[in-house]
C-alpha cells in the first residue's frame, strides 16, 4: 500500500461552485486517491435524499423543525438556503472531523463561504467554475437528479456564484472544470503545495 502523505497545509478546504459543476466528483477523486487524508464535512440539510445517498455519509437529512432547532442552539458554523432547502455545517461535525487528523473538506454554496470567512475559521478556498453556462446546464440535467424547477433554481443561483467568484481575493484557487483529469490535477497540486510556496 502507498504510504500516506499528508499535505503540509492542513487547514480545511472549502470547495464551492455552481451546482452540477463537478465539486462532488472532484472531492470523490481526492478521497479515492488519498483515502486516509481527506474527510468530508457532512452537512445537515432539509432536502430529500437522492437515490443512493445515505444519512450520515452524504448529509444528515433532517426536518425543517430539526434544522431550526439547531440554529436556535447556535449549532452551526454556517448555514444558508439553497434552491428552497436549508443547508448547514454543524459545529459538532467540524469538531468530529477535525479530530480525525485528516484534512476536512467543506462542499458549500457562496453564502456559507462568506460566513466561514467571517467566522475567523482558518481555511483555504477553491472555486470550481464550468467551461461555459451551456456545459453546466448539460451536466446538471445529465446527472438526472433534479426536477425542472430545481434545475432552473440552480442555474439561476449559478449566475450569482460565478459573479461572486469574480470578487478579487475571495478564492485561493479557481479551477475551470473542463477536462476532469486536468481539473483534478490542479486541485491535488494546490492541496499538496507546501505552506509558503
Ligand atoms: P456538483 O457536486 O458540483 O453539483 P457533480 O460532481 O455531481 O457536481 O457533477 C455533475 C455532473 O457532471 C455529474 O454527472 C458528473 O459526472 C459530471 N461531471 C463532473 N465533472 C465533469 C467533467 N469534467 N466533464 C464532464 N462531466 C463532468
Ligand atoms: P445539493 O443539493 O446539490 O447536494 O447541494 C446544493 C448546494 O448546497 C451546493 O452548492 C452545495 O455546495 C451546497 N451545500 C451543501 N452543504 C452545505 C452546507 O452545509 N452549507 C452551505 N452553505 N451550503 C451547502
Amino acid at each position: 500500500m502507498a504510504p500516506v502523505t499528508l499535505p503540509t497545509d492542513r487547514r480545511p478546504l472549502v470547495i464551492s461552485g455552481p451546482s452540477g459543476v463537478g465539486k462532488g466528483t472532484l472531492f470523490n477523486l481526492l478521497r479515492e486517491r488519498h483515502p486516509d487524508t481527506f474527510t468530508l464535512s457532512v452537512s445537515h440539510t432539509t432536502r430529500s435524499p437522492r437515490e443512493g445517498e445515505q444519512h450520515g455519509e452524504h448529509y444528515y437529512f433532517v426536518s425543517r423543525d430539526e434544522f431550526e432547532e439547531l440554529i436556535r442552539q447556535d449549532g452551526f458554523v454556517e448555514h444558508a438556503q439553497f434552491g428552497g432547502n436549508c443547508y448547514g455545517t454543524s459545529k459538532g461535525t467540524i469538531a468530529e472531523q477535525t479530530g480525525k487528523g485528516k484534512v476536512v473538506v467543506l462542499d458549500i454554496e457562496m453564502e456559507g463561504v462568506k460566513q466561514i470567512k467571517n467566522s475567523g475559521m482558518e481555511a483555504r478556498y477553491v472555486f470550481v467554475a464550468p467551461p461555459s453556462e451551456e456545459e453546466l446546464e448539460r451536466r446538471l440535467r445529465g446527472r438526472g437528479t433534479e426536477k425542472e424547477e430545481s434545475v432552473l433554481k440552480r442555474l439561476n443561483q449559478a449566475k450569482l456564484e460565478l459573479e461572486y467568484s469574480r470578487t478579487p481575493g475571495v478564492h485561493d484557487l479557481i479551477i475551470v472544470n473542463d477536462n476532469l483529469d486536468k481539473a483534478y490535477k490542479q486541485l491535488e497540486d494546490f492541496v499538496y503545495k507546501p505552506v509558503d510556496a
